[in-house]
């Protein structure tokens, strides 16, 4: 069984699901781990999602692409730091509409809800005045699970100072409900309301407090919160002891890391976004990176090499489910679609291929023909036709991005002024001689390099080598059979001739 069946055997009948964004800066792939497992689980379960973003919570550093001038918004909430670039409401919305945008192109669907509005519109002033008023039991729950000793002032609400505006810098004097009295390190003593957005809980008891509030019965979430005397640990208890609710079903994922770049994290700049890998694969492949993968197990994406694996995989999957797969295979190509199954086995040119192609050919029509004309795709239809042309652009921001040099090439228009011994040019004249006995295929067109070397007793090296040289001007370059074979013979034909 897949683990979204898993995970949604254990809930009741159209569970709401949370999960939770913290937009204090880029938000990178590794994000979308927790939202596409609440949405796999969504799906099988018929529940619905909703996103919690933390936007009332304080810019805790200047991350570097901050210049100096946010220093001053340092420790205020994110909903009331002006937008980097001047296009959105906030801070917080700078860095969260741009990912709602690849949401909605990955087909996740769920309701959005902005903490700082949540709190301005008194949706947590019922829950807030549970826990403040059960402050010692939260302070003995966090102190025991964590280990670490609470002050006599802690309080488990952070007042938002009026005068300095910062959040999380005040001790707590006293609630006269529904004011929280406080001293901050300002100087400035005030009250904050609890029915506004003065203040917010403390992480801890805000978690616990929105399953209460909003009647959360799963949430996904990473591996750091899950550690003993993590925020679940006391989260669990919070919710039982103070509001008197059974915890939501936990579901805990690994990390999604950079390949040989350890976890991705926004603020240490390794990373990429998820805007960034929609311009590189289709959103289903997106969706089948983190459907294929089980929860327990860490993702390393490769957004170089291995990124020709991973579509390659995806295709097989497609393959597999349209030749009646009917276990893991099957469910997880379907998680992995955007919407509805496609009717029929769409024809795809590979990945890896289109990655010659585009750059043979800068006109996609022009790789449509080839693509027919070698039998890559047999009576295609405008469907197909669209997939390849969404596909090859992808390939082509791919290769001006994240692809290793070694990938790239451009055909030369003229032959390249270069030597030849007369072993090449003998090679290459008995090739060109006998092209025409065989079909235009990579298969023989790769052996026939190497039956005409043995024929010559030229190095198989230098034979490949002397390919790659009059075509490219270089020492190396794809896959020599299939790198042909998407030319045009009269083309290689022509500089075949040349050489000799
Ligand atoms: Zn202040």
């Amino acid at each position: 069984m897949h683990w979204a069946e898993v995970e949604s055997s254990e809930l009741t009948e159209k569970p709401l699901i949370a999960t939770g964004e913290a937009p204090s800066g880029p938000i990178h792939v590794g994000h979308l781990r927790e939202i596409l497992t609440a949405e796999a689980i969504a799906r099988e379960s018929g529940g619905d999602i909703v996103l919690i973003v933390d936007s009332i919570d304080p810019l805790r550093k200047l991350y570097p692409i901050l210049d100096d001038s946010y220093e001053e918004y340092l420790g205020k909430p994110l909903s009331e730091i002006p937008c980097i670039c001047g296009e959105h409401n906030n801070y917080a919305e700078h860095f969260m509409d741009p990912f709602l945008d690849s949401l909605k192109a990955i087909g996740v669907d769920m309701e959005i809800k902005y903490a700082h509005e949540m709190y301005a519109e008194g949706e947590y002033e019922e829950a807030t005045r549970r826990v403040i008023n059960n402050r010692d039991k939260a302070a003995e729950i966090i102190s025991s699970r964590t280990g670490r000793d609470l002050k006599d002032d802690w309080s488990p609400y952070n007042p938002k100072c009026s005068k300095c505006g910062k959040l999380g810098n005040s001790v707590v004097t006293d609630f006269e409900d529904p004011y929280v009295l406080y001293t901050c390190e300002c100087g400035h003593e005030g009250k904050a309301d609890i029915r506004k957005d003065d203040g917010k809980l403390t992480w801890r008891c805000d978690w616990a407090a929105r399953w209460w509030i909003l009647g959360i019965d799963c949430e996904p979430f990473g591996k750091d919160h899950a550690a003993s005397g993590g925020s679940w640990d006391t989260g669990k208890e919070i919710v039982k002891q103070i509001f008197e609710r059974d915890p939501p079903h936990p579901v805990v994922y690994e990390w999604i890391q950079l390949k040989g770049e350890g976890p991705m994290s926004s603020s240490s700049g390794v990373s990429i976004s998820t805007e960034e890998l929609l311009e590189m694969v289709e959103p289903e492949v997106v969706r089948f990176l983190i459907m294929r993968t089980k929860l327990n197990t860490h993702i390393d994406f490769d957004p170089g090499l291995g990124l020709l694996d991973l579509v390659d995989e995806y295709d097989k999957y497609e393959e597999e489910h349209f030749a009646g797969d009917d276990g893991d295979i099957k469910k997880i190509y379907e998680l992995s679609q955007v919407d509805v199954l496609p009717d029929s086995k769409p024809q795809r040119i590979p990945y890896r291929h289109l990655v010659n192609l585009v750059q043979i050919y800068d006109d996609h029509e022009k790789i449509w023909d080839i693509s027919q004309e070698t039998g890559q795709v047999i009576d295609p239809t405008e469907k197909d036709f669209e997939l390849m042309k969404e596909r090859a652009k992808r390939v082509e921001y791919w290769l001006n991005n994240f692809a290793p040099d070694m990938v790239k090439f451009s055909i030369k228009k003229e032959i390249p002024d270069l030597e030849l011994s007369s072993d090449e040019k003998k090679f290459l004249k008995e090739y060109h001689d006998s092209i025409n006995e065989i079909d235009w295929t990579s298969e023989e067109l790769h052996r026939l390099v190497h039956e005409n070397a043995d024929k010559i007793g030229l190095n198989k090296g230098k034979a490949f080598r002397v390919f790659y040289r009059i075509l490219l001007d270089q020492k190396r370059g794809p896959r020599l059979g299939r790198f042909l074979s998407q030319l045009e013979k009269e083309f290689v034909q022509k500089r075949l001739k040349k050489a000799i």
